[in-house]
Order: structure tokens, then C-alpha cells, then sequence
């Protein structure tokens, strides 16, 4: 029988997922699940979201033992789903038709929407891994979404920060950030709703933020011309880094949004990129001092970071009007 349960880690004060049973999950050398005509997806479809067959967290979860007197242990409430993000077996974000892009953008707002609406949820994480080096299962395109039981840590730190700056200024963290880099050097893209930078405080090689310029909290909440723009954003940011080397670029792309109960009217949803890659073939690990310590190392200045990603900027604007899409925004070459 499979495990779905979460449990406390009293020394960090956050949780755990724990999921057995997920050990026969695909891996990599079968037949492709996502791909039109296989048993989930069927045809006549452009982007899909599906629950995932092997979720972390279930909506029938049982424990597995008693939790010892210095922790908790709950059930392992909660969803994962998978959004297929086109029918091609190949890609990435700034390969797929610009109108599947919004509509993915927009499934994201509606999943948000609806496992946010069920009593057990906390908080919905929308997120993309890719590439062998991250540790995808599965090449065909795809994003994942948790429904979690509980605020993630993260995220909890965040609301922290961006109340207390509240408190301190009497003005959102977020809103000064985007007035003050995008005037700024750090600033890759703009265009009407969104901006594109590598933050003055990124901790992976070329980590960069799309941040809204509207204070908002959540995905549902935007336009339907936000949609469009952060689509937009979205696919120029991902042929930046795909133009960075000779290969396509291992990424996490994660959205951090508000908990879906209660209100949060000082935090400013926001989505971030994680790379890995140093160079073309130097890789940066978290490793002791990064992971044991949460203490980042940065090699280089954030600002010569973005003088490489400007390069690949312009090749990756090129490659996407080789493919017949022309950004909507402004280049910060
Ligand atoms: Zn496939
Ligand atoms: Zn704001
Ligand atoms: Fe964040």
C-alpha cells in the first residue's frame, strides 16, 4: 500500500512529504505518457492538465506509524497534477505557438483557482524542472503543480520579508524593486506588465525574476493582457537562456504566489529561474556551505552575469523572430 503523509521537522519548523510507493514511476527509456494517443492524453488537444499517477500527495492518504513525542505527522492532503504544455514530443517555453503559451499560463491561473477552492489546501505551487541535469523523468514539455496542506517555508519567509518592508516603508518590497532595476543595469526585458532581471541578490549563475508590475497576489488575478504579456515574457526569457550556450539550458522555473486561504495584501507574486550551469561545462552545486547552511556563494558579479545574458538576449529575440514571434516588449541590450 502506498504512504502519503507529511512530517514535522521540529528543528526547521517546516514539513516533510513523504510518499512511498512512487519507486515504479517511468523512468526516462519508456514509451512517452504525454505524447497525443497515449492512455491519459488521447488526441484533439494543445495543452493538457492532468493529475499526476504518481503523486507526492494524495487525496486519500494514509500514515504509515505514530509520530514520537517532538514531532507531528499528518496525512499527505493535497494534489499534483502535470500540465502537458504542447503535443510535441520536443520543445520548451519558446518553441511552443504563442497562443498555447498564454493558455498555459492561463491553466496555471485556473488550477490555482480550483485546488485553492478545496478546504485541505494551502497553497498551490506551479513549477517547471527541465533537463536531465534537474532530474526530469520525462522529456516531453511539461509543469508540474503541488497543492500543498501547508505554506512552504519559502514562501512563508517571503510574506515575512515583504510585511515587515510594509511596515518599515510603507510601500511593497516588489513595487520598489521593479521602479528602482528598471532603470536600472540588472534589467534584461520589459514589456507593458512585466519585467525581466537578475536580481541584485541572485544565488544561482544566471538566475533570473519576472516580476509584475502590478501589485498583485496571485495568478487567477490576472488580465487576460497580462496573460498575454507574461506569456511573452516568458518565452523571451527561455530563449535567453537557450541561446546562453551551444545547448539547450537546464532550468527550474517555480511561480511564488500567495497561500490560497486568508489574504496577503503586502506580497507580490513573482515567478524566479534557477540555472545550474557556471559555464558551458562548469556546473554550480548546492553543496555544503549552499545546502547545509542556506549561505549562497556567487562566482562571478551579478553584473557581469547580465552582461552574458544580454548577449544571449539578442540571439534568443532573433531565434524567436526566426520562428515568427516578435517580443512585444523592449530589450535592455
Ligand atoms: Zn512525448
Ligand atoms: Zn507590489
Ligand atoms: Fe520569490
Amino acid at each position: 500500500m502506498s504512504i502519503n503523509e507529511i512530517r514535522w521537522h521540529p528543528l526547521l519548523g517546516t514539513w516533510v512529504i513523504v510518499a512511498s510507493g512512487r519507486a515504479t514511476r517511468p523512468w526516462r527509456d519508456v514509451k512517452c505518457p504525454f505524447c497525443p494517443g497515449a492512455p491519459e492524453t488521447g488526441y484533439g488537444w494543445d495543452v493538457l492538465s492532468l493529475e499526476n499517477r504518481y503523486p507526492s500527495l494524495s487525496t486519500t492518504p494514509s500514515i504509515s506509524t505514530e509520530a514520537p513525542s517532538f514531532s507531528r505527522l499528518e496525512p499527505g492532503y493535497g494534489r499534483c497534477k502535470v500540465v502537458i504544455e504542447t503535443p510535441e514530443h520536443e520543445g520548451d517555453l519558446d518553441t511552443i505557438p504563442f497562443k498555447n503559451l498564454v493558455k498555459y499560463v492561463d491553466i496555471l491561473g485556473r488550477e490555482t483557482d480550483e485546488l485553492g477552492r478545496d478546504p485541505g489546501i494551502k497553497y498551490v505551487a506551479p513549477f517547471r524542472n527541465k533537463g536531465e541535469l534537474i532530474g526530469v523523468s520525462i522529456h516531453h514539455p511539461h509543469s508540474q503543480i503541488y497543492a500543498l496542506p501547508f505554506i512552504p517555508l519559502r514562501i512563508e519567509r517571503e510574506l515575512e520579508s515583504m510585511s515587515s518592508y510594509y511596515r518599515e516603508r510603507g510601500a511593497c518590497l516588489v513595487c520598489d524593486i521593479v521602479r528602482e532595476e528598471e532603470r536600472g543595469e540588472r534589467i534584461l526585458y520589459a514589456n507593458r506588465d512585466f519585467i525581466l532581471i537578475l536580481p541584485f541578490y541572485a544565488q544561482w549563475p544566471h538566475e533570473c525574476h519576472i516580476y509584475p508590475r502590478r501589485h498583485l497576489q496571485l495568478l487567477p488575478e490576472l488580465t487576460g493582457e497580462e496573460k498575454e504579456n507574461l506569456a511573452d515574457a516568458l518565452a523571451v526569457a527561455v530563449s535567453m537562456y537557450n541561446s546562453l550556450f551551444s545547448f539547450s539550458l537546464p532550468y527550474m522555473m517555480v511561480t511564488h504566489q500567495a497561500p490560497v486561504k486568508g489574504t496577503y495584501p503586502h506580497y507580490h507574486l513573482h515567478i524566479e529561474f534557477y540555472t545550474i550551469h557556471r559555464y558551458a561545462d562548469k556546473l554550480k552545486y548546492a553543496a555544503g556551505i549552499e545546502w547545509g547552511y542556506w549561505a549562497f556563494t556567487y562566482d562571478e558579479l551579478q553584473e557581469n552575469r547580465v552582461k552574458e545574458l544580454k548577449e544571449a538576449l539578442r540571439k534568443g529575440i532573433e531565434r524567436l523572430e526566426g520562428r515568427g514571434y516578435d517580443p512585444r516588449g523592449e530589450p535592455h541590450f
